[in-house]
């Protein structure tokens, strides 16, 4: 070998590891950890848009008197049309929408409403039954569980009330706007459970049979998104009313608003039951029916896998010593469920999923004995700054991370620079800014992307104090 060949060697083969080594930096910055649910803005936005035709508003006929009024608000109304009389199934936030859903359904069918179902007690589900009733009385029926989702947690409503203007992105501009997951965006709020009639029959959780309006119905018990969730079967036109159970997205089986624990394994379970009736279509509590045995069947099996995978892959991991942290970024959807358009995670997101499960089943302790006193925020960002060399290199660190868009490593670093007396706050905050605005564009996921951006806005026009920033 020529003596002259080797540093020519060398210098190629540091030239190609650089370029590899590049390769693999960009590859990881490009692609979203697993089970995540960033990707490049673009496709972000294509997908969140594609997602749109869901809650197209309009009316559709799932089965001869059956109709399912989508888009009118954020979730689905549906009226069944009996004999002498309709049923209605939910009836969506407030008078104003509900009134144009009744005005829609009566081109179907005129006759009185002989019942209400309330498949739940979200508002979203029972603030405007008053809209589709004139002089009859209708026995409105939910189970003896009804309303104990809410009244939980009212202590820390004022908090509660901020975070779900920011995940459903109530104060976003136009331009900012996409939609809510398996909801439309910009819906008509003023009027909030300004409808709301009381149930005056109680759906026992063994389930009801009856027949109303000449239409055999059937009121199963089915906790899951909330405990005092019930399912709907039509055994003669096998039609299955799911609630909140099932959409086309999937599960928030955490919402960032926050919510007490929502018992996943009950939710699988509720959804196993639906499938096992095989129905020839699924309505959801919110997006478009599905149509066909084959189809609302699959779905709901799916559905319930999908979310008993989760749910197994987080105790085994947690049983494996792992924490949440860990378990966040390694549990995902099993391949074969992955590309189903109706678990697509544009509403729930399996890391979240993943971190309520741990807190469900064990409550904030990891196990590890690290973070039974970890160090206060404060002196953690000091010997941060430490370890960069100060906080002026502190700083840059998290200017380079912003300018490589690493958007959640610049968050990160921000919240230590906002913690140190010497550093230049103001910068901190900008920088948060622009590191949110980064990341939601790259979010699919509609409550991360709306919380985003919310939270970007509050901070840029200075209403969150110093604590929040
Ligand atoms: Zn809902």
């Amino acid at each position: 070998m020529n003596k002259n060949t080797f540093p020519h060697l060398l210098s190629q083969l540091t030239a190609s590891t650089i370029k590899f080594g590049l390769l693999i930096l960009l590859v990881l910055t490009a692609a979203p950890a697993r089970g995540q649910t960033q990707v490049d803005p673009e496709t972000a936005l294509r997908m969140l848009n594609s997602q749109q035709h869901q809650f197209e508003k309009g009316v559709i006929k799932v089965a001869d008197n059956v109709f399912t009024a989508v888009g009118f608000h954020g979730a689905n109304t549906s009226m069944i049309v009996g004999t002498d009389g309709v049923i209605i199934i939910d009836t969506l936030f407030g008078p104003a929408s509900a009134t144009k859903a009744a005005e829609a359904f009566r081109q179907y069918s005129d006759k009185p409403v002989k019942a209400i179902i309330y498949t739940h007690s979200h508002g979203d589900h029972i603030g405007g039954a008053s809209a589709f009733i004139r002089d009859e009385q209708p026995d409105i029926y939910a189970t003896e569980r009804f309303g104990s989702a809410e009244g939980v947690n009212k202590a820390v409503d004022p908090v509660k009330a901020k975070r779900n203007v920011r995940q459903f992105g109530r104060k976003l501009s136009a331009a900012e706007s996409t939609n809510r997951g398996v909801a439309p965006a910009g819906t008509e709020d003023g009027d909030r459970g300004e409808g709301f009639l009381s149930p005056t029959v109680t759906v026992p959780s063994s389930g009801l049979k009856t027949t109303i309006a000449g239409v055999e119905i059937e009121l199963h018990f089915a906790p899951g998104e909330t405990d005092d969730a019930l399912f709907i079967w039509l055994p003669k036109e096998k039609v299955l009313f799911a609630g909140d159970n099932f959409y086309s997205s999937f599960p928030n089986l955490y919402a960032i608003r926050g919510t007490a624990y929502r018992d996943v394994l009950n939710w699988s379970q509720s959804v196993g039951k639906m499938a096992e009736f095989q129905p020839h279509a699924v309505v959801p509590g919110h997006t478009m029916p599905i149509q066909g045995q084959e189809a609302a069947t699959t779905a709901l099996k799916d559905y319930s896998e999908a979310i008993r995978s989760v749910y197994d892959q987080t105790v085994r991991g947690i049983n494996a010593g792992k924490g949440p942290d860990q378990l966040a970024h390694e549990v995902e959807l099993p391949e074969h469920l992955k590309d189903k358009p109706y678990l697509i995670q544009f509403y729930g997101s399996v890391p979240h999923a993943v971190r309520a499960i741990y807190t469900g089943l064990l409550g904030w302790y990891d196990g590890n004995p690290t973070t039974l006193n970890p160090l206060e925020p404060k002196i953690k960002a000091q010997k941060m700054a430490e370890l960069a060399g100060g906080t002026q290199p502190l700083t840059e660190q998290m200017q380079s991370a912003l300018a490589d868009h690493d958007y959640q490593w610049a968050l990160e670093l921000s919240d230590h620079v906002k913690w140190l007396d010497d550093a230049d706050r103001q910068l901190a905050r900008k920088v948060k800014i622009a590191a949110l605005r980064g990341l939601a564009a790259r979010e699919y996921n509609a409550p991360n992307r709306n919380y985003y951006l919310s939270y970007a806005n509050e901070l840029e026009s200075g209403q969150l104090s110093e604590i929040w920033f």
